[in-house]
């Protein structure tokens, strides 16, 4: 599933190609893509506007056709990409935006989570109960350590947690856990200040690194012009089950925590005071 770095890796690379493209007309194949509003709604408010911005929030990119936002959510296997006209269709393609650059802005989902939102820029747009992005300056120490320190619940599910951080999913949550040398079943408000600092180091550090890596590929992942990212050789526990830490050598295991499968290095990371594994129930 796309998080922060491989929504950011799709913004950057269509940015350059669709800003200031004027909307000419949506092929509508799958109807059912468009979320929020009915058909015809869409397309009144669609055609023929131009692209002003691409913008990113959380998982989510946001196009901002000057009167509204259209929000894509690309959820597990969505995909926006860009073609020349011409080229094949790829199977699955529900939406096909026609632009007056001659190209073609395509929304193709393999597992039919994700979609389309259009969302008037009068009206209280989704992203605002969204929380602070963490690659800027809102996602501060103070506040990380003030949101930590008020929550029950575990670290990694906070991590998830859209609301107090935006933009990271199990791969990353997974992966600055494991930076941070932190395991994931700790109580949120047990870690202690330098384990917050290091934490939000080792969000920021390995978000970044990620997007200079151009994301996280799987099996569908791929950024707005049809390329794969290479942070996957790059990931130190996520999906790494039996391989050897590359801090210690001992094997990375697995635990399922709040219905996720959460990947750690049972050396580096100890359970520790407000674990699972250490409460006396
Ligand atoms: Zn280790």
């Amino acid at each position: 599933m796309p998080e922060l770095p491989e929504v950011e890796t799709i913004k950057r690379t269509l940015a350059g190609k669709i800003t200031g493209a004027k909307i000419k007309d949506v092929e509508i194949l799958t109807a059912k893509f468009i979320r929020n509003v009915p058909v015809a709604d869409f397309l009144e408010r669609v055609r023929d506007k131009r692209i002003v911005d691409i913008n990113r929030r959380g998982k989510r990119l946001i196009l901002d056709l000057g009167k509204d936002f259209l929000v894509i959510h690309l959820m597990m296997a969505g995909r926006l990409l860009y073609h020349a006209a011409g080229d094949p269709r790829a199977k699955h393609t529900h939406l096909v935006f026609w632009l007056d650059n001659g190209a073609e802005l395509r929304y193709v989902d393999l597992r039919h989570f994700g979609g389309l939102f259009l969302h008037g820029k009068e009206d209280d747009t989704p992203w605002t109960s969204l929380g602070p992005e963490p690659l800027e300056d809102e996602f501060s120490m103070d506040y990380f350590q003030r949101v930590l320190g008020s929550r029950r619940g575990k670290i990694k599910s906070c991590l998830l947690d859209q609301k107090l951080v935006a933009g990271l999913g199990n791969i990353y949550a997974d992966e600055c856990l494991f930076q941070a040398g932190i395991h994931p079943a700790r109580e949120a408000s047990s870690l202690g200040g330098t384990e917050v600092e290091r934490l939000h180091r080792a969000i920021r550090e390995v978000l970044s690194d990620a997007i200079a890596h151009r994301g996280t590929t799987f099996a569908t992942y791929v950024d707005g012009e049809g390329n794969k990212g290479e942070y996957a050789s790059m990931l130190k526990v996520y999906r790494r089950v039996g391989q050897p830490c590359a801090n210690c050598r001992t094997p990375i295991s697995k635990v399922r925590l709040a219905g996720r499968t959460a990947h750690f290095c049972g050396m580096c990371q100890k359970a520790g005071e407000g674990s699972a594994a250490h409460r006396a129930d």
